[in-house]
């Protein structure tokens, strides 16, 4: 672990050009500079501006349904042995079953007090599209949701949701017609319209202020964490873990301990396997390149060619990652595992046998990890972990898996 000295410097995180070390930064086109720095300055003054913070408790505690649960898994911790003791950070319960409304509300609060009437998202699986489409109308605002054309096929009831809630989706037919071509596709769109429409990003990801912003709307995760461990146990956990996509759940529930004595790993898609191409690991994997307005850990070819992620769940399935984990890993302060798609499988199985808990296939990863590496840790190690959503939509994919609830048991 690094001394508390250089992680104090931690909250001062990015710096003022929105950088985290040598990552992040703004790699966009000139016209979007103006509108990036009319973000930056209008969050920089509501994140101080108490109604702005007072409305958002608001929304997040009787809309979202926060604070969610610490809860501790002793059957799990049992079965796991050692004299190790889970906790659960439960937010498979917030409303639309994920930590993603966090954000939206967060951004969504903010189009409104910066007078924007229409968001646009991109979304890989339509998870973070059917947030955002939620809090369009809890906000009143009109909402465009950029999906692949090949994502539109294979997750036809998040496009059916998104449509009962007013929003307009629109498919892409780009390159390969998942989320990286979405992406582009809604930052196009912001190009041309941006006086009139905020982009709503999903993850910690993307060009300053976005990575920073969304860190701190998901950080109330990792706040809520440290004051229910205080009030339970006494003291911080001794190891906390989350999975990793673009890394909004890891990082907003890992940042509010950063200064702290605590270990942290967040947990990337291996897929079938870190020798095959067929995963999403941007932090093991990965070289530093550019993607979607930043400089990170990309899975590119040679010649800086953006490679397929592979995973079987699809908030992880994402070629990149937040700049703030890049960072992160090269100080050594979070250190980036892996899981496979099927060590994530048996995660599911485990958690829902054991606990009566179905986590999505993405927290199913960190159970998966903790799983197999619960030996390694020390006795009695107190271990949070997020459980960023609940597995419901996973559910089809889980059934036609060739591993079944027996054969994990
Ligand atoms: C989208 C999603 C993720 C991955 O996104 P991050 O930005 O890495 O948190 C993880 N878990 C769930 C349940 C998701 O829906």
């Amino acid at each position: 672990m690094k001394s508390t000295e250089q992680s104090k410097k931690w909250k001062g995180k990015p710096d003022a050009t929105g950088h985290f070390g040598i990552f992040g930064g703004r790699f966009v086109p000139e016209t979007l500079i103006n509108a990036l720095d009319q973000l930056t300055a209008a969050y920089r003054s509501l994140k101080r501006d108490r109604k702005f913070q007072k409305e958002l408790a608001y929304y997040l505690a009787h809309y979202a349904g926060r604070p969610t649960p610490l809860y501790e898994a002793q059957n799990l911790s049992r079965a796991l042995g050692r004299g190790l003791r889970v906790f659960l950070k439960r937010e498979d319960l917030c409303h639309t079953g994920a930590h993603k409304i966090n954000n939206t509300i967060g951004q969504g609060l903010l189009a409104r007090y910066i007078g924007k009437k229409r968001i646009i998202a991109e979304t890989g699986a339509g998870q973070h599209g059917v947030a955002a489409a939620t809090t369009a109308r809890l906000f009143g605002l009109s909402c465009d949701v950029y999906m692949g054309a090949e994502d539109i096929q294979r997750q036809a009831l998040n496009v059916y949701k998104m449509g009962l809630l007013g929003a307009r989706v629109i498919p892409v037919y780009s390159g390969s017609k998942t989320l990286k071509d979405a992406t582009n596709e809604a930052i196009r769109d912001w190009v041309t319209n941006v006086d009139t429409t905020h982009y709503l990003l999903g993850s910690a990801v993307g060009p300053h202020p976005y990575p920073a912003m969304v860190r701190d709307f998901q950080s109330v995760i990792g706040r809520e964490t440290k004051m229910q461990m205080r009030k339970m146990t006494r003291t911080l956990p001794d190891i906390m873990v989350a999975c990793v996509g673009g890394g909004s759940n890891a990082i907003g529930f890992f940042h509010p301990f950063l200064d702290d004595r605590v270990k942290l790993i967040g947990v990337e898609a291996a897929g079938k396997g870190l020798n095959t191409k067929h995963h999403a690991a941007s932090l093991r994997k990965g070289t530093i390149g550019v993607l979607h307005g930043m400089k990170s850990f990309v899975l590119q070819d040679p010649n800086g060619q953006v490679q397929l992620a592979d995973s079987i769940s699809a908030g992880l399935d994402y070629p990149s990652v937040g700049p703030e984990h890049a960072l992160l890993k090269e100080t050594g302060r979070v250190r980036y595992e892996t899981a496979t798609d099927e060590e994530a499988l048996l995660g599911f199985h485990l958690l829902t046998l054991l606990e009566g808990i179905m986590p999505a296939l993405e927290p199913a990863h960190a159970i998966g990890y903790l799983a197999r590496r619960a030996r390694s840790f020390p006795r009695a190690s107190k271990i949070a972990l997020c459980i960023s959503g609940r597995g419901d939509k996973d559910l089809e994919v889980v059934r036609h898996s060739k591993m079944n609830s027996r054969s994990a048991h």
